[in-house]
């Protein structure tokens, strides 16, 4: 069985230390290798040996660290199938899906390169009589990406691709959960060249995080994950004085409105709810109808939701992949269990359809639940499983106050076809991330990947752009006079 190693100051370093966490391949229900306890130490070592390489790394010229890059864009793209692969036997996605994933994570990177730009200065000559003003752009040390499961390989590269070409190092602790895409990818990263240290990936679970956010030497932490440790880790980290951008839990609603193109959309729709098994911070979670579209969209959605073939990701007729654990499967069985017993009408019962070409995978089959409202868990807590959960809602206003009093606001969506809904909706609805006629609004790599309320902490966002220039570097301030 394979323990999972640091990639340390440029070498694959054995852990020391107690075998903690199962990583497992979700469709067969097998443990595959593991993750150890991580120790004081061996966190300090990594974030030492990065704060000696950022030293000299921020010294770089940025076209050089840009041109690093490049190299890493190109051996990615090469090793695309064999990085998404790996997600999909440690996470259970499709290949398809993974593929996503990595592409995901290679824009980030082509969007990094934007940074030389993007970390200009300002100047203004004559302050006041033979004064000159200057604004330039620093780096501030060492900062740590802590991310999810769901999102392996993309998630890391929201952030660090920006960290390390603005002049920071980083450490990144990927979940205990999906540790092996990054492993592998460390590979990558040494063979493009970054310094020894520059880049540095540590492995564990919560013993892990509280050393990176009690050591001194983190300027900065980028933290993905659920509400309850986002919060966590943004109250600690900001107490010991550190930045932190923290991006949470959600619950999605999709309004579908009567004159919507269903025909033309259901695929977009199912695939929000659907996709990725519903474990991603974007899925569809309730589809908010209107009485008269009710039945309908009911009828045309449960149809293409029976067609869902489970299976193993790798295989080409699988639609749908497993749950990450078997304890996370049996969470949103207890959601679906909860939504009978608080008055929900079950539709479909993903219960009933596992896979029985792998009978130890953790599957559940696509669910609807019909009839909900709010009070209910299933309306508004977040299941992350393939749950869709269907509201009727008197009216568009009435759609609107029922999105805008969760206690979330990733992400929410409006099928339409007319102008004045989608505008108003998207003025009017408290959702960081915005689809019209899109069911999956994930922001593309040089524009903030949003969120408010209990779904985000913090002010600057994920991804490229303004946000990352402000969250990686400290702003200098230079008056003058000869
Ligand atoms: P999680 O909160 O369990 O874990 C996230 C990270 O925190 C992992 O690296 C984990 O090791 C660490 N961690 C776990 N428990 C901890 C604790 N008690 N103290 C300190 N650190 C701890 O999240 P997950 O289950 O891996 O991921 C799913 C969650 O992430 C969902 O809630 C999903 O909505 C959210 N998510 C949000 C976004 C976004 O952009 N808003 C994107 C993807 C996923």
């Amino acid at each position: 069985m394979k323990g999972i190693m640091d990639y340390v100051n440029g070498r694959f370093e054995e852990v020391d230390g107690q075998e903690k966490y199962d990583v497992f391949n979700p469709a067969f229900g097998e443990k595959i290798a593991f993750v150890r306890e991580a120790k004081r130490e061996e966190i300090d070592r990594a974030i030492d040996g990065a704060s000696e390489a950022q030293k000299k790394w921020q010294k770089v010229p940025i076209s050089d660290r840009i041109k690093l890059l490049f190299r890493l864009e190109n051996l990615m793209g090469n090793r695309l199938e064999e990085i998404a692969e790996i997600t999909t036997i440690e996470h259970g996605k499709t290949f398809e899906e993974s593929k996503g994933d990595v592409i995901r994570a290679i824009q980030n990177v082509e969007s990094a390169a934007a940074s030389s730009y993007q970390i200009m200065g300002r100047n203004n000559k004559q302050i006041a009589t033979g004064i000159d003003e200057e604004l330039v752009r620093v780096p501030l040390g060492v900062f740590a990406v802590i991310s999810p499961f769901n999102f392996p390989v993309m998630i890391p590269f929201w952030f660090f691709p920006y960290a390390v070409t603005l002049g920071n190092s980083v450490v990144i602790k990927p979940s205990e959960k999906t540790p092996m895409s990054m492993n592998m990818i460390m590979n990558l990263v040494k063979e493009a060249g970054y310094p020894d240290g520059v880049i540095q990936l540590v492995n564990g679970g919560k013993e892990a995080v509280d050393y990176i956010l009690e050591n001194r030497k983190i300027a900065g932490v980028s933290f993905v994950g659920s509400t309850p440790v986002a919060e966590y880790v943004y109250r600690k980290g900001t107490s010991n004085r550190k930045r932190v951008q923290g991006g949470a839990s959600a619950k999605n609603y999709i309004l579908v409105m009567p004159d919507a193109d269903l025909d033309g959309s259901i695929n977009n729709i199912i695939g929000s709810f659907y996709g990725n098994a519903g474990e991603r911070c974007l899925a569809g979670s309730v589809l908010v109808t209107l009485p008269e579209n009710h039945d309908r969209v009911m009828n045309v959605f449960k149809k293409r939701a029976e067609e869902l073939k489970l299976g193993y990701g790798m295989e080409e007729t699988t639609d749908m992949g497993p749950l990450i654990r078997r304890d996370h499967m049996e969470r949103v069985e207890m959601y679906i269990d909860s939504g009978l017993r608080e008055g929900g009408k079950i539709v479909l019962d993903g219960r009933n359809s596992r896979c029985s070409k792998y009978p130890k995978g953790f599957f559940l089959g696509p669910t609807i639940i019909d009839g909900v409202s709010e009070g209910m868990k299933v309306m508004s807590e977040e299941i992350f499983g393939p749950v869709a959960s269907f509201y009727s809602a008197d009216s568009f206003e009435d759609a609107l106050e029922v999105i805008n009093r969760s206690r979330y606001g990733n992400a929410s969506s409006i099928y339409t076809t007319s102008g004045q809904y989608a505008k108003r909706f998207s003025e009017m609805v408290d959702t960081g991330n915005i689809g019209i006629n899109v069911g999956v609004a994930a922001p593309i790599a040089f524009y903030p990947f949003s969120g408010m309320k209990d779904s985000f902490f913090g002010d600057l966002h994920p991804q490229g752009g303004d946000d990352s220039v402000l969250f990686f570097t400290e702003r200098k301030v230079i008056i003058s006079k000869w």
